[in-house]
């Protein structure tokens, strides 16, 4: 037996001769689990198995129960995420700007003009550059259209094993991956333990030949979207072991710490509000999203304060260094849960019809797009009725407490997040005064306008959009 005093000597000496960590701020990992709801990880008890790995970081690092997304889709979610600005400031994915503007200040570019190597590899097409969205890394890849279409496998690991491999050890690095794993099209596995025993391959086949095609009275019926939800879940599992060999790789790789941040862009729907796919919604099947920062040393932890993708990018300048690096309409997250009521956080987020095949809001220059005749738009519109709040544009706004939407052609919805957190039964007749305030945040926050021109999409990203089915 070893003496605790002749121990604690072994302990100080095997420590004197560790390499001691340069010193300066950590490396950081930003993973965006595209497509990923809330309640489809694990670690937020709404099912189990699905994300064991983030449940383990989770678990080891602070979890946050109330993020939320900017918006229901990729493109304006993601420039959300790398300007640190809400939608109606940067513009993106809303008329006329499909593509990110060479002025939008970009936190990539703020960490490597503080010292970071920065390198990107997406899944998503619509993370690249023909979007505008690669600017200010030393080193970008998306995976191509051709690709996803063509269904050819992107190895990320490999490629960020690569870069790691190749990069310059003496600086930091700041590593953003987007995982499409989530993403439709879903796929049938050979083991997907969500999948109902009895559905057959022929069936399950069905199901995934239907999505997304139908909304509001075209909604596939129960048992084809239980089916699609299920082989969404098995896709989950398959990006969660993606996730760790990629946090592998980089804890691995680092020498000075590694803080990694993994949440996602937008949910799914699968029937709710009679809806597929991720647009024409700001319900929190599509807003609210996971997020679990770890490696920052905190004790872990749950935040249940809302937080938003823009802080996301606060944070991210927090612990790089420069906080002041970008103005951004976030704040740093908070790293221990607030004080009951003593935060006054909200979450904006907004919905623009650009992608919904709404002709009212369609840019200059892209009608060539679009046609009432078209198969998508047209019968769509002619799917929904009054009663669905699908068409327009939208803003949403979420404290600790209650959740805003506010639609452009119907009266806004209120729910209590306290016990209605399904957003089942608005209550915005009974709190008249909580509905004002916080459709006044939104007329506030929807005043900053977009800066700049509006540059057009090249042919390379209509392709993208086209191939993912945002447009005909
Ligand atoms: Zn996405």
């Amino acid at each position: 037996m070893i003496h605790r005093a002749a121990l604690a000597v072994l302990v100080w000496l095997g420590l004197a001769c560790a390499p001691a960590p340069p010193p300066g701020p950590p490396d950081l990992l930003l993973l965006i689990h595209d497509t990923l709801r809330f309640d489809a990880v694990s670690a937020n008890g709404r099912i189990e198995g699905t994300t064991p790995y983030l449940d383990e970081l989770a678990a080891a690092g602070i979890r946050y129960t109330q993020a939320r997304s900017t918006a229901p889709w990729t493109l304006p979610a993601h420039a959300s995420l790398f300007s640190g600005q809400l939608p109606p400031r940067h513009g993106v994915g809303a008329a006329g700007r499909m593509v990110a503007p060479a002025s939008l200040p970009s936190v990539v570019a703020v960490l490597r003009e503080a010292g970071y190597q920065t390198a990107g590899f997406s899944e998503n097409p619509v993370v690249s550059p023909a979007f505008g969205l690669a600017r200010g890394f030393d080193h970008f890849e998306s995976r191509s259209i051709a690709s996803v279409a063509g269904d050819t496998p992107y190895d990320v690991d490999r490629r960020l094993r690569e870069w790691l491999e190749g990069r310059d050890p003496d600086r930091p690095f700041f590593v953003f991956v987007n995982l499409m794993d989530a993403h439709e099209p879903h796929r049938l596995r050979r083991h997907n333990p969500y999948l109902a025993p009895e559905v057959s391959h022929e069936e399950a086949t069905q199901s995934l030949a239907r999505h997304p095609t139908g909304i509001c009275r075209d909604l596939p019926p129960a048992r084809h979207l239980e089916i699609l939800h299920a082989l969404y879940h098995g896709d989950v599992q398959e990006g969660d072991r993606k996730l760790e060999r990629i946090h592998g790789l980089a804890r691995d790789a680092s020498r000075r710490g590694l803080v990694s941040v993994i949440t996602s862009d937008h949910g799914e729907h699968f029937g709710e509000r009679r809806l597929m796919d991720h647009q024409f919604s700001l319900s929190d099947v599509l807003l609210r999203i996971p997020l679990v920062v770890h490696g920052t040393g905190d004790p872990p932890g749950v935040v249940d304060a809302p937080v938003s993708l823009v802080d996301v990018t606060a944070s991210l300048l927090e612990l790089a260094g420069a906080p002041a690096g970008l103005e951004t309409d976030g704040a740093p997250l908070p790293r221990r849960p607030p004080e009951k009521g003593a935060d006054p956080r909200a979450a904006f987020g907004f919905y623009s019809q650009w992608r919904g095949l709404a002709p009212e809001s369609w840019p200059e220059g892209v009608p060539a797009l679009w046609s009432p005749d078209l198969p998508g738009s047209g019968r769509l519109r002619a799917a929904c009725g009054p009663e669905d709040r699908v068409f327009g544009e939208m803003g949403a706004v979420a404290t600790a407490r209650w959740k805003l939407i506010e639609y452009e052609h119907h009266p806004s919805e209120l729910y209590d997040l306290d016990w209605d957190e399904a957003e089942r039964s608005d209550v915005a007749r009974h709190h008249p005064d909580v509905v004002a305030r916080l459709e006044a945040e939104l007329t506030e926050r929807r005043a900053a306008s977009p800066t700049g021109g509006a540059p057009t999409l090249d042919e390379a990203g209509l392709e993208a959009l086209r191939a993912l089915g945002y447009v005909d």
